[in-house]
This record gives structure tokens, sequence and C-alpha cells, in this order.
């Protein structure tokens, strides 16, 4: 028999079983959250250790003027030398609680509206250190119904507890057992990292493919896979391949203007160009446009003709409380 060229969504019981992905990187933090509940800065990993007041420090060791002008060259080449163990122990422990302390404000923010825009077929696959994507997903806990989330790069917002095998949230106690959870460790941004370890890092990847595997629409936020990435970038690609779905699945990249052409390259591998959105606001996306049921939409309009009349978009609220008021009126899951 001949291969299909590709599939079609998988529908079960008039529900469509495929995610959508969306993945995560440093952009979307900023674009979410430029400053912190308490006038915090988000900074970029290059700059964090000037966020951070170790610049000064820093400089008495002699490094090179590219190394601090950038954390993540500087880190990886301290990285497991042992005439540099005290100091990669000192930057560890200063980046995490510095990530640790920082909160979203009480508006919504862009990670509350994305985390409602998606539903608990969906996956969020975040690179970031923040704590801000779990804090958005608690507070909207109440409305139910949302996606999975998986961070390959640890999160600073993430507990666990390894008797139990339970992911909660940093600072709380395990619901099983009640011992506190234990901080989630945090992948620095050297080129080899250790993506196998056997333990969480590799379980969050097998979720992260898992969903990959079978989705049938990608939203790319702010993640621009930077060469330390690289394998990062290998593992996406080649997990939604498998898919066998890009001629029809929205793949959306929203990043800055001045990537376009660069990003547009880099993930060309994996779309389809009848099926790209290149923006640099979420409020241009799907996910914005048809919250909750994108793909549904998308596909009951492209492959059985049938546009849905009752569309509701997202628009912005002034409080959490509208914002979630507004989700849980959009019910219509069921494909026409
Ligand atoms: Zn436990």
């Amino acid at each position: 028999m001949e291969k299909e060229p590709y599939r079609l969504p998988l529908i079960k019981d008039r529900r469509l079983q495929d995610p959508h992905v969306v993945i995560l990187g440093a952009g979307a933090s900023k674009a979410s959250c430029p400053r912190d509940k308490n006038g915090k800065e988000v900074p970029l990993l290059r700059d964090i250790h000037k966020a951070l007041g170790l610049y000064d420090e820093l400089k008495g060791y002699g490094f090179s003027d590219a190394e601090l002008d950038n954390f993540e060259m500087l880190f990886s080449n301290i990285n497991g030398k042992v005439e540099y163990a005290a100091l990669q122990r000192k930057l560890e422990t200063a980046v995490r609680e510095y990530f640790q302390e920082l909160r979203l404000p009480d508006k919504p923010t862009l990670y509350d509206y994305l985390i409602l825009s998606l539903t608990e077929k969906d996956a969020i696959v975040s690179f970031n250190w923040d704590p801000f994507l779990t804090q958005a997903y608690r507070r909207n806990i109440d409305v139910g119904n949302l996606p999975q989330l998986f961070f390959p790069h640890g999160n600073t917002g993430v507990g666990l507890c390894y008797s139990c095998h339970v992911k909660g949230y940093a600072n709380c106690l395990c619901p099983r057992c009640f011992s506190p959870l234990t901080d989630m460790k945090l992948l620095y941004p050297i080129g080899k990292k250790n993506y196998t370890d056997g333990d969480i890092i590799q379980n969050e990847w097998s979720g992260a493919r898992s969903y990959l595997n079978h989705a049938a629409g990608v939203t790319i936020f702010g993640y621009s896979a930077p060469e330390t990435d690289a394998e990062a970038y290998n593992l996406l690609k080649s997990s939604y391949k498998e898919s066998n779905i890009s001629p029809i699945a929205p793949f959306t990249i929203i990043n800055l203007r001045t990537n376009e052409d660069e990003q547009r390259k880099k993930w060309a591998e994996i779309y389809d160009r009848q099926m790209l959105k290149y923006t640099d606001d979420i409020r241009e996306t799907i996910l914005w446009q048809w919250p909750r049921v994108s793909l549904e939409t998308l596909f009951d309009a492209i492959l059985q003709q049938r546009p849905r009349d009752n569309q509701k978009s997202f628009r912005e609220f002034d409080s959490l409380e509208q914002l979630q008021g507004f989700i849980k009126t959009i019910t219509e899951f069921e494909m026409a």
C-alpha cells in the first residue's frame, strides 16, 4: 500500500484528540511580564550576572570582556572546572534565588491568556527558568481543563517528590506524603546538556516528545533555539516530524520582527509555507482568535468546510475574574 502523504486529524466521539503544542523561550516571559509584581526585571540569560549585581565580583576573577558581557559564555567556560567549583555553586544559588522570587502581577498577563487558550489535550513546553508559567497555571486552576506543562531545562516554579513521583509547585508539600518538595534542577546553557539523566529532565523530554509526536498545531513563542540549544532544537524538530501532518497543521512563530528571516529559515524543515504565520504579537494568532478551540475551528473550516458561527475571541480583560468568566463560556469542543 502506498503511504499517505500526510495524515488527517484524529477525531474520536466528535472530539479532536491531537494537541496544540506551544514552545516557550525567554521572549515569551519578556512579553508576558517585562517587570514582575515587585518591579523586578526578567533578565535575559546573557545579562543575568548584571541583574544579580555580580558583575564587579566576576570582573575580579579576570574573565575576558567577551565572557563578562555574556553570562552564557562565562558559565559554559567555568562549568565543571575544579578551580571554579565554589564560584559555580555561588552563581547557581544566586540565579535560582533571583528567579524564584519573581511574581506575576495581579492583572491578567499573556501567560494567563496562553494557559486559558489551551485545554488538557494540549501542552506547553517551556525552556524558561522563571516561575511565571506555573504561577499563571496555579491561579487559573479552578477553571479546569488546562494544558500539560513540561520544562526540559528545569524550572524554579516546580517542586518534586522523588519517592511519590509527584510534580508540584516549588516550596510546597507533597500532596501524598507531606514531605517538602525538592527544587527542580536547572539545566544551564552549556553546549552539551544531559537530557538523558534517567531522572526528571529525561521525563520532561519524553512528555514533550509524546505530545509533539501527534501534535496538529505548533506555536513557537519567543524561543529562538540558540546555538547552545542545538540538541533541543533537533529533538523538537524530529519529534514533530513524526506527527506527519504539516500540510494541514497551523505553525505559528511569535518572535521579534528583526528575527523574522532567521526564524523562518530555522524551522522551515517542519512547517508547510501555506500554514505558517509569523507575527510579533500573540494577539494575532489563532490562540487569541479562537481560544480553547484553535485547532477545532481551523479544521472545521478547512477540512469540513463548515466555518463556526459562534466565534469567541479574547479581548483585553481588566481582571483575572473577568478573563476566567469569559473562558468558561467557551464549551464548543465538538467537531462539525
Ligand atoms: Zn511524596
